[in-house]
């Protein structure tokens, strides 16, 4: 019995050892075929993204490369809800910097509420806001925004961030100098709605990867952003944020492709220019 008790305790072992190697082997050869089917996939992925152009998550993973990139982009820089009103139409063809200076202007001056700004003489408020650039025109196009405000809103502007968002749209849009991308801008970052606020780096970037034809409008670049990302304001916040910042330090009238951290999600060609591949 003795070698029977040896046969049968040493088998198990014997089989269990010969199964662990045999598990072990499929184990290694599974996570090899792992490995490769992950490694199939992500360059799958890459020509996928590029070829198909707006992939339903090609956004998304555009979304995902800027965030790792670049980390969070703490948008809009303004301490209260009516200088990201005010710097929505501020920066309309100028850089924020500029913007900054005009804030600071109008601060000094005690206009910091939608009164005081609605109230003071249009030069004066010209003359504060210059640094900002086309600043008779800025003027003008504040006055209109206050003046509807005062009409539409009581002179209250937390009731108007408050109002429904397509009322609120319409609002903006009516009046002169504020066109979509303001309005938008005010939408998303002053009254937090969950809305892509599409611009010239939005529109660059999406037609060089092929999502977008060139020649694209503004809301075909929003819809399709939109459709594509969930209906959440902050993550709209920071996309817009992240695709102006990649705009700036890669995508610019040339595009520098090179470390961009969108240049896994390029057609194989590589950026698309005027509608036309680079090459
Ligand atoms: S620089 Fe090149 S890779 Fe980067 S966003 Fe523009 S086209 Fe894409």
């Amino acid at each position: 019995m003795t070698p029977l008790k040896i046969h049968v305790a040493q088998r198990p072992f014997f089989c269990f050892d010969f199964a662990s190697i045999f598990f072990a082997s499929i184990r290694r050869w599974v996570c090899a075929v792992g490995a490769e089917v992950e490694f199939l996939n992500s360059s799958g992925r890459q020509s996928e993204d590029a070829q198909n152009g707006a992939t339903p998550r090609a956004m998304q993973r555009a979304y995902e490369l800027l965030s790792r990139a670049y980390g969070p982009q703490h948008w809009w820089p303004a301490d209260t809800k009516l200088e990201i009103v005010v710097g929505a139409v501020l920066v309309q063809n100028t850089a924020w910097r500029n913007v900054e200076r005009a804030i600071t202007n109008l601060n000094g001056l005690g206009l910091d509420t939608l009164d005081a700004l609605h109230a003071i003489d249009a030069d004066q408020l010209a003359e504060a806001i210059r640094p900002a650039g086309y600043f008779r025109v800025k003027a003008r196009r504040l006055r209109n925004l206050t003046t509807m405000i005062v009409e539409r809103y009581g002179g209250s502007l937390d009731k108007m961030l408050k109002d429904e968002s397509n009322a609120l749209r319409a609002a903006l849009l009516g009046v002169n100098g504020v066109g979509p991308e303001t309005a938008d801008a005010i939408l998303c970052y002053a009254a937090e709605r969950p809305v892509f606020v599409a611009d010239a780096y939005g529109k660059r970037v999406l037609e060089r990867h092929g999502w977008l034809p060139h020649g694209s409008r503004y809301d075909d670049q929003q819809r399709l952003v939109e459709e594509q990302m969930p209906p959440d304001t902050q993550t709209l916040n920071e996309l817009h944020a992240l695709i102006v910042n990649v705009g700036k330090l890669h995508c610019g009238p040339k595009p520098r492709c090179e470390g961009c951290p969108l240049a896994p999600m390029l057609p194989p060609s590589g950026a698309i220019i005027n509608g036309e591949p680079a090459t």
